[in-house]
């Protein structure tokens, strides 16, 4: 192991073994956190490992071939996923989103897939599932996703054009394989699919253009996301981050959109419609409009650690109960204590913050968006 990466190990593996409360009480579906906010999205990373090294994620200098991604023991089965799964649904869960890394490295995903499909809400309606891919291995897998449960997917692409694309994903990936891949997809029947595109100031703003009129009249939704200072080893700069605003601005001068209301409370996308009926778009705006007072996801890393929030420095390590014999009522109790407690609201402390001020917990070393997934 090489000193650059001992932050991000760290960071691993500091976590809470989790307190089991003394009095144990049966999941209402009605948890609600310190501010009010339900437990309602589960964003479960399969692997750390990813076959891209988009240099916002996972710069390459960090995650060269010395780097220690976790080992096969330490990641949780597909069993130990389900188990925890069907906890957080008595909860109030209703929606889970399979990530990473690349979550379509992780062998037989159909077969976790397949199990998380037969898991039901309390009132017995079927949880939303869907997962979020780079598209590599999209067009062979498409249709054994869908036949195992998957309803959706949501692609990330940053580029149309081959030459910003192969440089920003650094392994020289084709932009027609990913562009293959989202068709196979729709044909497969996993839409409608969202296209999530990170816009960095000076590297692909210019494709903020061709990918609104590539994606207008496709059926694809396509979402323009701020570059995060999500973890510690992308180097972030703010003004690397170009506003939603302005996405929005430069787009309505060549197609003019209007707003339009949310899908449902906690939607993280802001959503515009074209007026000429060419479908709709949208923008997430993490770093210029914080939306913490409605974030009710929840993320669980590919080792089984409980994080309330994409800034979060330390996890609550349910795999210790799993593996350590609690019975699922005790395990359920944990989690809705933590829940109960929580009171993260990073991007809004930061928001609040004057422009050249310290981040909140600074001093603290934040998790990798490629170990919790996004
Ligand atoms: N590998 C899959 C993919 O790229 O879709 C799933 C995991 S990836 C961590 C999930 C999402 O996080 C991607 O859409 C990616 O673009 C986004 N992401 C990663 N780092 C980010 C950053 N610093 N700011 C904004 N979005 C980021
Ligand atoms: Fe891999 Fe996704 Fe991160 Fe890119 S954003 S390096 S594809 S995990
Ligand atoms: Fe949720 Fe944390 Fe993001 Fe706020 S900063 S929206 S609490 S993940």
């Amino acid at each position: 192991m090489t000193d650059k990466i001992i932050p991000v190990a760290d960071i691993r593996y500091a976590s809470r073994v989790p307190h089991i409360p003394a009095r144990i009480t049966a999941p209402t579906g009605l948890l609600g956190d310190t501010l009010g906010r339900p437990l309602r999205d589960l964003r479960i990373s399969v692997t750390d490992r990813c076959n891209f090294r988009c240099s916002y994620c996972m710069p390459r200098e960090v995650f060269d071939k010395d780097y220690a991604f976790l080992p096969q023991t330490s990641l949780l089965s597909f069993e130990e996923i389900t188990r925890l799964a069907r906890i957080f649904v008595a909860h109030g869960v209703q929606k889970i989103r399979l990530t990473g890394g690349e979550p379509l490295l992780r062998k037989h995903l159909e077969v976790l897939i397949e199990m998380l499909a037969k898991l039901q809400t309390p009132e017995g309606k079927p949880l939303d599932i869907t997962l979020t891919t780079n598209a590599s291995l999209l067009a062979k897998k498409a249709q054994s996703l869908k036949d195992a449960g998957l309803q959706r997917v949501t692609v990330s692409l940053d580029a149309l054009d081959d030459t910003i694309f192969r440089r920003m994903n650094d392994v020289d990936f084709p932009v027609a394989d990913v562009l293959n891949g989202i068709e196979v997809a729709q044909k497969v029947g996993l839409a409608p699919i969202k296209v999530n595109m990170v816009v960095k100031r000076g590297t692909n703003e210019g494709e903020i253009l061709p990918m609104a009129r590539h994606f207008r009249h496709s059926g694809a939704v396509l979402r323009f996301i701020e570059y995060m200072d999500v973890g510690a080893t992308n180097r972030w700069r703010m003004d690397e981050v170009l506003p939603s605003a302005e996405v929005i601005e430069r787009i309505h001068a060549e197609f003019p959109v209007a707003p339009i209301d949310a899908n449902y409370t906690g939607e993280t996308a802001e959503r515009w419609k074209y007026l000429d009926g060419g479908g709709e778009v949208g923008v997430i705006s993490s770093v210029t409009q914080a939306f913490c007072s409605d974030c009710n996801r929840a993320r669980l890393s590919t080792e089984g650690k409980l994080f309330l929030c994409l800034f979060a420095s330390q996890g609550q390590d349910l795999r210790a109960l799993l593996r350590g014999n609690y019975a699922d009522d005790q395990i359920s109790a944990a989690i809705g204590h933590i829940w109960q407690a929580r009171d993260d609201r990073y991007s809004e402390l930061r928001a609040a913050l004057p422009p050249d001020a310290t981040p909140p917990d600074s001093s603290r070393k934040r998790v990798e968006m490629s170990y919790i997934g996004g």
